[in-house]
């Protein structure tokens, strides 16, 4: 991979022909909370003295400099409102967004318009108005429905005051999910089974629950240092997670990847192009987006990368002034985005697609150490499927111990 630490414009006309054809996402930052939490490491700061309307102008002025990065005109599939929090988001500036997309790109028939959402009355009203703007799924930040745990996590709503948004904005939308975080310190497998349980009997199409991380540079990890025990161990969440898969599946709610679980059809679109190592565009504050540059020979395809300024008085000055926030850009070779693929990839239930690979990245030398593959799978953390005319592995996926093991069985096969 190559680091360029400033960027100028790359020019469509330099570009290759024949780029690999993805899904094409949009990801739209909105950085801004009414308060921090302490587990939270993402690029979100404390505002209420910011300009909407600036913010919202800069956002349509970064997309169309973005856009015009891409080797080809293509239809988005998904765009998705994260943050920070977006359900702060003036409505009328969410349609502003969501028309510039689609004069800029134009919309696939289906296209997934997702918007993150905290469960406060106010933000559940306010979906309404993002309905009619456009939007139509929703991702609640919900975290638990467990007082005490929603004060350790700092969370500003009760589980009452969650389970009365969710009743609101499911007047508006089928497509709902809600994130719950669980093995924080404490917790016993029957108190994440009621909590669960309780999410569970809400019938929602998709639920993402993820385990408890503590990362550098957030309050929690401060308190950490200083001896504060704040999640379970690795054996203690190990069962939890354990019984996340069990009673999910007796829901019949798919583990589709590793923390999300969805009904048949209603899988998250837009992260499912990520898992998949499609192309995306990010734009706001502190957003990457990817996305291949193509060649007439699939080994020669390059794969951008792009971060944008963390800072959002800083990145709303660059757009301001250049047009777009572009902060570093990275160049990936082909082999390095068969890698991608298979670190992505290995985190769906459906795992990947060897030939995949090879269309869009061209036969790869070097990038897989097959025996150690072959090991995996003897060992039992990897499944495969066979081509019947060659006997070589054309689909590979994690077995359920292998989902605990993850980061370790892509040391040993990627070379
Ligand atoms: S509301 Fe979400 S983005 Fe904002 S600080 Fe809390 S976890 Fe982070």
């Amino acid at each position: 991979m190559r680091l360029h630490s400033c960027y100028s414009r790359f020019s469509p006309r330099q570009m290759p022909a024949n780029p690999p054809k993805t899904n094409l996402g949009l990801y739209v930052h909105w950085p801004f909370c009414r308060h921090k939490c302490p587990y939270c490491d993402f690029n979100s700061h404390v505002s209420t003295t910011h300009d909407n309307a600036a913010f919202g102008a800069a956002l349509c002025q970064e997309m169309t400099h973005m856009a015009a990065l891409l080797p080809d005109r293509r239809a988005l599939t998904s765009l998705f409102f994260g943050g920070g929090t977006p359900s702060l988001m003036p409505p009328n500036i969410v349609g502003k967004i969501i028309s510039h997309a689609e004069k800029t790109f134009g919309f696939a028939p289906a296209i997934e318009i997702t918007a993150e959402a905290n469960p406060t009355s106010i933000e559940a009203q306010v979906m309404t108005e993002f309905f009619h703007a456009g939007v139509n799924r929703v991702s609640m930040g919900v975290q638990s429905f467990d007082d005490e745990i929603l004060g350790f996590l700092g969370r500003e709503h009760t589980a009452a005051e969650a389970l009365s948004a969710l009743q609101t904005v499911r007047r508006h939308f089928d497509n709902l999910s809600i994130d719950l975080i669980y093995a924080t310190a404490g917790e016993t497998m029957a108190s994440w089974r009621k909590s669960l349980s309780q999410a569970l009997a809400l019938g929602l199409p998709h639920l993402s629950l993820y385990q408890l991380t503590i990362e550098p540079g957030t309050a929690f990890f401060t308190r950490q240092r200083t001896g504060e025990q704040l999640h379970l161990d690795d054996d203690h969440a190990a069962d939890l997670f354990e019984l996340t898969q069990s009673l999910t599946a007796d829901a019949g709610l798919t583990a589709y990847e590793i923390s999300n679980h969805a009904r048949p059809g209603a899988a998250c679109q837009h992260n499912l192009n990520y898992w998949n190592a499609g192309d995306w565009i990010g734009i706001g504050p502190g957003a990457h987006g990817r996305f291949c540059l193509g060649s007439e020979d699939p080994a020669g395809m390059q794969r951008v990368g792009t971060a944008t300024r963390r800072s959002p008085a800083g990145w709303l000055d660059a757009v301001q002034t250049t047009g777009h926030g572009i902060d570093t850009h990275t160049i990936d070779t082909a082999t390095d985005y068969a890698a991608e693929m298979m670190m992505m990839g290995l985190r769906l239930a459906d795992g990947v697609n060897i030939d995949r690979i090879e269309a869009l990245c061209g036969p790869q030398e070097g990038w897989l150490d097959r025996a150690a593959m072959t090991q995996a799978v003897a060992d039992g953390w990897l499944d495969s499927q066979k081509d019947s005319q060659t006997g070589s592995d054309t689909q590979l996926w994690l077995t359920a111990a292998g989902r605990l093991r993850l980061n370790h069985i892509l040391a040993m096969i990627l070379r």
